[in-house]
């Protein structure tokens, strides 16, 4: 590569205000995560690219074109991992969780990679706080998680619509599949190619498919929902019971199928109009941990999507006020000392570098938004004092560092 060196298409750095905005998204999330009962667990980066083709399924956009997969040098299969349910389950598994307590509820987050076309809010390397329930087929928990998303929503502010669906179980979901199937083979001439291709081994994922044809192709697609067993039926039914007790709004979409294969009943999706994308998605995968040789499991999650998020927030700005320590001529060891002071104090503290006039160093405060001058001249040093120089208000007035306020 000739000339500047850039990062990876799709790869981005992230600093100043965007950085600010992503770690309000993600301090909101994880401080909600922990009041509702989630425990963290930092789960690795690299897995077995088994285990994704496995959980999310051979069929799906995910595993066929997005995800990087490498081999080690001992020739092994490795993934960047593209989600993070499979690993979580993965690692519920594999630590003997469930022996633990009835059920386990765990949240993560960090960096995903998907091998995707580069957009607005579509990166290769993106990052998602989500959560887990393991162990629990009680619709209130779904209920519950649809109530933490709206929270986490609301308390960034940002506006979004809770669509719900309900993909059935092993019973119900075959006979749904065939008729999806011979439906679609009679609308096959109007389905885009990738649908076409994909109809017999993925049926429902044509569903969700955002060209246009096929969109209109699947308007009148049978619906899942007239082929729930009764369980599932009564499952649905719960919980649409209960988010209305708790007050979450929701609209139901019946088309609604997630690009992951483990769903199984609930799935949801919070949509923003304004990006016109989903910012949060997420479901129950009941048989997924029975899969991969765990006691059978029913289980649920769901996953932020914190850059989607982060276009929707304002920059929180700066929290703690800065300080600028000015020192003129020797009378550096008396100036270190104050800045130690504040910082023990509990303040962001920055010592001036840069040599120059009072005019220059004001000008460099100016510059990186200091709020406080903090100047220490040879006469401040005889005194014991310091000049303390608001840079707000102009104000300024000479007191014992101890008396800095
Ligand atoms: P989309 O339909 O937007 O491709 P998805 O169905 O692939 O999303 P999930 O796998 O359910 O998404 O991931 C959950 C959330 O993660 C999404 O709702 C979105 O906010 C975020 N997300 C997914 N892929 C990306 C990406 N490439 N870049 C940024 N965020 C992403
Ligand atoms: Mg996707």
């Amino acid at each position: 590569m000739a000339g500047k060196l850039q990062s990876p298409r799709g790869f981005h750095d992230l600093t100043g205000s965007d950085l600010r905005r992503f770690r309000r998204v993600s301090s909101v999330c994880r401080e909600l995560f922990t009041r509702y009962g989630f425990e963290e667990i930092i789960l690795p980066v690299v897995e077995y690219a088994e285990l994704f083709e496995r959980s999310i399924g051979e069929a799906t956009d995910i595993v066929q074109k997005e995800m990087f997969v490498f081999t080690d040098r001992k020739g092994r299969r490795l993934a960047l991992r593209p989600e993070g349910t499979a690993g979580a389950v993965r690692a519920f598994i594999q630590n003997n969780l469930y022996a633990l307590r009835p059920y386990h509820k765990l949240f993560y987050e960090g960096p995903m990679f998907r091998y995707e076309r580069p957009q607005a809010g579509r990166y290769r390397q993106f990052h998602q706080a989500g959560v887990e329930i393991f162990g629990v087929a009680d619709p209130l928990a779904d209920a519950e998680l649809l109530k933490l998303v709206s929270d986490i929503l609301e308390t960034l502010g940002i506006p979004a619509v809770m669509e719900l669906n309900s993909l059935g179980c092993r019973n119900c979901r075959g006979g749904y599949r065939d008729a999806l199937l011979s439906y679609l083979e009679g609308v096959a001439d109007h389905l885009c190619e990738v649908c076409f291709d994909r109809k017999n081994r993925n049926p429902l994922r044509v569903l969700d498919c955002k060209v246009e044809s096929c969109r209109r192709a699947v308007a009148s697609a049978p619906k899942m929902i007239d082929f729930l067993c009764e369980e599932c039926r009564e499952h649905y039914r719960r919980v649409k019971e209960y988010l209305k007790e708790l007050g979450v709004g929701f609209r139901e979409n019946l088309n609604l199928v997630r690009g992951l294969d483990y769903y199984t009943r609930t799935v949801f999706e919070a949509v923003s109009d304004e990006l016109g994308t989903a910012l949060i998605a997420g479901g129950r995968y009941d048989y997924l941990v029975e899969e991969f040789g765990g006691p059978p499991t029913p289980a649920l999650g769901f996953a932020v999507g914190i850059e989607r998020l982060m276009l929707l927030v304002e920059d929180p700005g700066r929290e703690e006020e800065l300080y600028l320590l000015i020192p003129f001529g020797d009378v550096w060891s008396y100036a270190l000392k104050v800045a130690s002071l504040l910082r023990y104090r509990g303040k962001k503290v920055e010592v001036s570098y840069r040599r120059g006039g009072l005019r220059k160093q004001l000008e460099f405060a100016n510059r990186i938004k200091a709020d406080f001058a903090v100047i220490v001249g040879e006469e401040e040093v005889k005194e014991g004092v310091v000049t303390l120089k608001d840079l707000r208000s102009g104000e300024q007035r000479r007191l014992r560092p101890e008396e800095i306020p």
